[in-house]
């Protein structure tokens, strides 16, 4: 089963060498000018209705954990879907564009929530300074930045830092996991966002253990607000 996997990985990326302009999520159509996927896939995504729900499956899934203005993810995660190939190709191949068209549709849909505080400042999950020589870029600002863009909000990402790689998770409880994600994080400039309504940005929610420690984190700056959004977000979230 998982040399299956492997064998369409590779030849999903082989697609896309020797077919470039193809969409992204279905490999048989063209995609758009602007965006990775073909014009029928953007309009079969899993979006959710995150952004004008008060009470929707982000805020439930942190509930009780961290205190948040509101959150949201714009896309439904699953295991094996159209969502989860995007969010590889995203992570580790290269692919930024995605992460562009992904801020750009949130900042479309941030402008016409009524939920969210308008942020005055973007602060996306950072990722190990190891990781980012490695991978070259941390996807989560790539989505941030676009956001920050299409907004006109301050994007911050040296304001949080990762200090170490963290440890694995597995086998530890919920609350085991968030103090050891927490201790793995250093706030630079605490004063930048004291006061200041933040959104932390991230590209997909699974546990929430990070989101959660790096709020925790950011409410010790004291800040006027903390809203968390993702580009998607586990169904149980
Ligand atoms: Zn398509």
């Amino acid at each position: 089963m998982k040399f299956k996997k492997t064998l369409i990985k590779w030849y999903q990326d082989l697609i896309h060498v020797i077919f470039p302009d193809l969409c992204l999520s279905c490999n048989r159509e063209p995609k758009t000018a602007d965006a990775w996927f073909c014009i029928a896939c953007i309009h079969q995504m899993p979006y959710t209705d995150h952004f004008e729900l008060k009470d929707n499956e982000v805020l439930k899934h942190f509930k009780g954990r961290i205190k948040l203005a509101h959150g949201a993810a714009i896309l439904r995660f699953k295991e094996g879907s159209i969502v989860q190939n995007i969010l590889h190709q995203l992570k580790y191949k290269q692919r930024k564009e995605i992460g562009e068209v992904f801020g750009k549709i949130a900042a479309e849909k941030l402008n016409n929530s009524q939920l969210f505080p308008h942020p005055d400042i973007i602060i996306p999950v950072p990722i190990h300074k190891n990781k980012l020589k490695k991978r070259g870029y941390n996807q989560s600002s790539i989505f941030g930045k676009s956001l920050g863009d299409h907004c006109n909000i301050e994007f911050q990402e040296t304001i949080l830092i990762k200090n170490k790689e963290t440890e694995s998770q597995t086998g530890k409880s919920r609350t085991d996991r968030v103090s050891n994600v927490r201790d793995g994080f250093t706030m630079v400039y605490p004063e930048k966002i004291k006061l200041k309504n933040v959104l932390i940005v991230d590209d997909v929610i699974t546990t929430g253990a990070t989101l959660e420690a790096v709020c925790q984190m950011v409410w010790l700056a004291q800040p006027a607000s903390v809203s968390v959004l993702s580009i998607a977000a586990a169904q149980n979230s």
